[in-house]
């Protein structure tokens, strides 16, 4: 077997070079912990970005997946497969939506969202209506559309001319978007909390006024749950935390455990802006991914995950808080449930090398936005985790502060 140094060298030499990965090669996980092809084992608080929900090697999605790969792997969507049906019928019991169309990643939800918001104004409705109001500092994925909504420049730069049609204004301030409605409007699109701008909570109030605005200005809202949906912040879907119901959602990241898979779900009404053959996709809702998904919800329901990412949420905010009001240049702590960053100021820490020290004391974390140290681990995170977690960021954070200091 080739080593790790080995694999990193050929790995740096063929990808495409948009990617600029650590040099540790992961071989096989089990639970919260992450090996690397030299033994060593690491804390997992990234979850390949707020993705595998049940940690690794969880027995009750290996084997949904083994079992599934064993019946069928995939039909189309030209006949109808049994996990996609149950699936469905799973989302939408959990949620405001009647209707669900499966996608594989979060950038094709969004497309979908955006496709069947404007189908739904102009078709159905007959109303002209094609623009979106969107959030300073938002993600929303990588498709042409997808960067088109996104708020943040630098996902822009060297792809002009973007998709027509997309106004942003201050994330949190609802007032910002009714005046950006205009008669040309057909939704407004912003997520619950902004994860890629720096896990961003909006003021307390903010989706219920979004919520108003749309039902007054007769336009749809449109919720990106991508990354704060199914458990992630102490509630099935972010907005439940509120009032506000939303017309359409996206869906995916934790969604299949880590399997890809990408859902955009939407009331009876505005679904009917989608008549046979204007929307598709070839592998979305396979039986596989489906199944997997699955397991990966009932898993949440069975094991109280929801409500362990609240109270576990609760503790590692709460050793964030006291890292932010204790360590030099640290900021303040952000987020809800098991959607968590650090905020330091960039010109004291280099986050960079935080996330560096981290990984040479055997714990993964991400970047986020322009100032955020992010937390998202697996929702099975116990409070023992999080302890050993914030014992390493603080170590690293002071290694890299006395290294800075020199
Ligand atoms: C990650 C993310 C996306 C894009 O998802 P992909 O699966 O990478 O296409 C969209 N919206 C939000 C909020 C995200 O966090």
């Amino acid at each position: 077997m080739s080593s790790q140094a080995d694999v990193v060298e050929r790995a740096y030499a063929v990808t495409t070079t948009n990617y600029r990965p650590a040099p540790i090669v992961f071989e096989r996980g089990e639970g919260m912990w992450l090996y690397d092809a030299e033994g060593r084992r690491y804390l997992d608080f990234a979850a390949g970005i707020a993705v595998s929900a049940l940690g690794h090697n969880h027995p009750a999605l290996t084997a949904a997946i083994a079992e599934q790969a064993r019946a069928l792997l995939h039909v189309s969507n030209l006949w109808i497969n049994r996990p996609a049906v149950e699936l469905m019928e799973a989302l939408t019991a959990r949620c405001f939506a009647d209707r669900v169309f499966f996608s594989n990643s979060g950038a094709e939800a969004i497309e979908a969202a955006l496709k069947l918001a404007r189908r739904s104004m102009q078709a159905v409705r007959g109303e002209d209506r094609f623009r979106f109001v969107c959030a300073e500092g938002s993600f929303h994925g990588r498709t042409w559309a997808a960067i088109s909504a996104t708020g943040q420049p630098k996902y822009h730069a060297g792809f002009a001319p973007l998709v027509p049609g997309f106004d942003h204004v201050p994330f949190g301030d609802a007032a910002a978007v009714e005046a950006a409605i205009t008669d040309e409007t057909a939704g407004v699109l912003v997520e619950p909390i902004q994860g890629e701008g720096g896990i961003l909570v909006p003021p307390e109030g903010y989706l219920e006024a979004l919520r108003a605005i749309c039902d007054r200005r007769g336009v749809l809202l449109i919720l990106d749950e991508v990354q704060t949906g199914v458990a992630r912040t102490g509630a099935w879907f972010a907005h439940q935390h509120t009032k506000a119901t939303p017309d359409i959602m996206a869906l995916a990241k934790g969604l299949g455990g880590g399997v890809p898979i990408g859902a955009m779900l939407c009331t009876e009404e505005v679904g009917r802006g989608f008549v046979p053959g204007v929307h598709a996709s070839t592998f979305g809702g396979n039986p596989l991914v489906c199944r997997a998904a699955l397991a990966v919800l009932r898993t949440i329901e069975e094991d109280g995950l929801v409500q362990s990412a609240e109270a576990v949420g609760e503790l590692l905010g709460a050793g964030l808080d006291d890292l932010a009001g204790t360590v030099e240049g640290a900021v303040e702590g952000r987020g809800l449930g098991l959607m968590r960053a650090l905020a330091v100021d960039p010109a004291v820490i280099d986050r960079g090398a935080v996330k560096a020290a981290c990984e040479a004391r055997g714990l993964l974390i991400t970047l986020a936005g322009p100032d955020a140290l992010r937390l998202t681990p697996p929702l099975i995170a116990g409070p023992a985790h999080v302890e050993q977690a914030l014992d390493i960021l603080r170590d690293a954070l002071t290694s890299v502060g006395a290294e800075e200091a020199k």
